[in-house]
């Protein structure tokens, strides 16, 4: 049996059994290479589930769907290394349990689909080498990699041509489990904090804020910068920052269910390297 026909089968039990009542997963897309999230209710509708390679999306921002999860039935959910990791920031920061989760992790490594072992959260969470390796592609570190080859001027001048093309449109923002606030602070008009229309200094503000907002919790998943209709690379941005707090406060975001917030958290032997 292929990976896809065992965890068809495996979502049908976990519905039939009323053990979930709701299964998140992939179904068809538009065209051959494009996937759409399916929501199965029935062991019957789970045999339209997919999964192959073209299966990228990160599911896991639909678990904070308003009202999808209060009344504390289980749902089960089609996830990667890095929805894994979102999976684990969401409960560190109170916005869901882990009772009410199970996972059906795969893996995607050149162009393979591999089934990781483990159904509940429990087995997920902790040093987890294999969603360590996988949680950041090598086109993305690369990337990485040739930014930081830019004299600070160079790059200033990428960033700036980059978001010079934001058109405030917040799908970033709507893409990601992380943005999960329910009023963003761009709303907020009364005052107005960040000016909603699309020029430099506003577009800067609000990707900056956005990309300090994510530090220290970014999955990498890529849903921010597959969202953007104009095409701004804002993964790059958000994983460097998650290298900085690698770095800095050896602080790897979605690894146990535990961690406390690394910008909101304190500890005596932090680096101070900021203090002249
Ligand atoms: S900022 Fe982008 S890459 Fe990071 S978790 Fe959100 S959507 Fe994923
Ligand atoms: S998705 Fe792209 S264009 Fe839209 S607000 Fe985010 S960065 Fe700007």
């Amino acid at each position: 049996m292929g990976i896809q026909e065992q965890y068809r089968s495996e979502a049908a039990s976990l519905l039939s059994s009323g053990e979930v009542k709701l299964v998140i997963g992939f179904g068809a897309g538009s065209t051959a290479d494009r996937r759409r999230p399916l929501f199965a209710r029935t062991g019957e509708e789970a045999n339209r589930f997919v999964l192959d390679a073209s299966c990228i999306a990160n599911l896991s921002t639909y678990l904070l769907t308003e009202g999808l999860l209060s009344d504390g039935k289980k749902v089960g959910i089609f996830l990667k290394p890095d929805g894994i990791r979102s999976i684990n920031i969401l409960i560190a920061e109170a916005q869901l349990k882990p009772d009410q989760v199970v996972i059906l992790g795969y893996a995607i490594e050149n162009g393979q689909l591999t089934a990781l072992e483990g159904r509940s959260v429990a087995d997920f969470n902790g040093v987890n080498e294999k969603i360590r390796s996988l949680a950041l592609p090598p086109a993305v570190q690369q990337d990485i990699e040739r930014l930081e080859a830019m004299s600070p001027v160079e790059r200033f001048q990428f960033w700036q041509d980059q978001f010079s093309k934001c058109i405030k449109c917040y799908a970033c923002r709507q893409a990601c489990p992380m943005c999960y606030c329910r009023r963003c602070i761009v709303d907020v008009n009364q005052p107005q904090w960040v000016n909603t229309s699309s020029h430099t200094l506003g577009n800067f503000e609000w990707n900056i804020v956005r990309a300090f907002h994510l530090a220290g919790r970014c999955a990498a998943c890529g849903a921010c910068d597959r969202a953007c209709p104009v095409n701004i690379p804002l993964r790059l941005i958000n994983a460097r920052m998650g290298r900085e707090v690698r770095e800095a406060f050896d602080y790897f975001a979605g690894e146990s269910t535990d961690q406390k917030p690394v910008l909101a958290s304190f500890s005596k032997d932090d680096p101070e390297t900021f203090i002249l």
